[in-house]
């Protein structure tokens, strides 16, 4: 392959996000693009027409993925991409960023009409956040062949069928299958993302090589106490159900202390009944959930979890009932893409480190089914889903660069490889 250097263009990357930026503009900087509205559809139009000047052949699939491909005289496809649909009043950079860039990456290649032995596909998953209560992932799953005719005609929020969203932003939801990938053609995911969490950001490192993304398990619980009287109860013979949440609540906050235990542990939701200031509360549900990479620490944390509400149920004489609720499996990335990725980040100067990612994101569905890794970037503050969400301009374009860079290592591995097999 002939090898002219290639080169982001750091101004056309915050231009374009910047214009981005505009398409679903909610005030003081926040983006509202819900997925399959209006805003989203113009987002992906706009997208689109990126995608066409950076020479990629444009197509929106069944699942409404928006998808631009250039082939490679070697069968075998790069994937880059993320989502452009946002939380309701979101920011500018979650999923945006990943789509951009690798349309950025694409139009680097076309700059100076460089040749990869690969085909590249650059993507915009389809409602990656869950839009009107729907479940998310849409466009990454029906990829890997996992949407289901019952998703489909289920109503969300707005009470119109996840189908006719697809169908309304160009997809085809009665041929769903035709989305599907052949998922052995595809020799490698990288998904550019910003970090949406602190840890960059505080160990002062630029860039972020994922090495997997978290799994989650939640649990529900149900305290039954007694309802009684705030004045005439004394305090020995209650049966206080929110007493009892908070010792739940406390103690599922330590389960990360212990060793070999989950990442990451919250109480997010309580329901309080009577919920009134004169009466000890009776019942109280409660909804948690843990995150690990390990998926053995997320079952070996469930009977850590009954023993606490046993113990709780014992000592305060009510009940506690768990209910298991959903779980996500974590994904772990491919060690010959992180070690790739690692050598593009060391060898480009920039500080550094290896992370999991918090946060689900489409790479964990296909990660499942195809080798994957991620690049993550700092977040201002930790702070993403807000209109505050920020990362530093120069750091935007390290990360861009470190795509490319990774998508040129990995497809000069796959050519010399070829190239022995041939
Ligand atoms: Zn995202």
């Amino acid at each position: 392959m002939s090898t002219p250097t290639v080169r982001i263009d750091a101004d056309r990357l915050i231009a374009r996000l910047t214009e981005l930026r505009g398409v679903g503009a909610s005030g003081g900087g926040g983006v509202t693009r819900e997925a399959f509205g209006v805003d989203d559809v113009r987002a992906r139009d706009l997208v689109g027409g990126w995608m066409t000047a950076a020479g990629l052949t444009v197509t929106v699939d069944a699942a409404a993925n928006l998808v631009g491909r250039r082939a490679g005289p070697v069968d075998t496809w790069m994937v880059s991409g993320s989502h452009l649909d946002t939380v309701v009043d979101g920011g500018w950079l979650d999923g945006a960023y990943g789509v951009v860039a690798a349309v950025e990456v694409a139009a680097a290649l076309a700059d100076v009409s460089a040749e990869l032995a690969q085909g590249l596909c650059v993507v915009a998953f389809a409602n990656e956040e869950g839009a009107r209560g729907t479940r998310g992932m849409t466009g990454s799953r029906a990829l890997v062949g996992q949407l289901e005719a019952a998703e489909l005609a289920a109503l969300d929020d707005g009470d119109v069928s996840l189908g006719d969203r697809i169908a309304a932003a160009g997809g085809d939801p009665d041929d769903l299958a035709a989305a599907a990938w052949d998922l052995s053609r595809i020799s490698a995911l990288v998904e550019l993302h910003i970090e949406q969490g602190p840890v960059l950001a505080a160990s002062g490192a630029v860039l972020g090589v994922v090495d997997a993304i978290t799994g989650r398990q939640g649990v529900d619980v149900e305290i039954r106490g007694a309802a009684n009287h705030a004045g005439t109860t004394p305090m020995a013979l209650r049966h206080d159900a929110l007493a009892a949440a908070a010792d739940f609540v406390l103690a599922f906050e330590q389960l990360p202390n212990s060793e070999d235990s989950v990442r990451v542990a919250t109480c997010g939701h309580l329901e309080v009944r009577p919920n009134v200031r004169n009466v000890v509360p009776g019942r109280v549900v409660l909804s948690a959930e843990y995150r690990d990479e390990d998926s053995d620490r997320l079952d070996a944390a469930m009977p850590v979890i009954q023993a606490i509400a046993d113990e709780i149920a014992a000592r305060r004489s009510v009940e506690l009932a768990l209910r298991w609720g959903q779980r996500v499996e974590p994904t772990h990335a491919d060690p010959q893409i992180v070690a790739t990725i690692e050598r593009v980040v060391a060898s480009s100067g920039s500080d550094w480190m290896r992370l999991p990612s918090g946060a689900g994101h489409d790479a964990q569905i296909l990660g499942h089914h195809v080798p994957m890794a991620m690049i993550f970037v700092p977040s201002v503050g930790g702070v993403s889903h807000s209109p505050t969400e920020d990362t530093d301009h120069g750091q935007l374009a390290l990360g861009a660069r470190a795509l490319l860079d990774t998508i040129l290592a990995l497809d000069s591995a796959r050519a010399t490889d070829h190239g022995r097999t041939e």
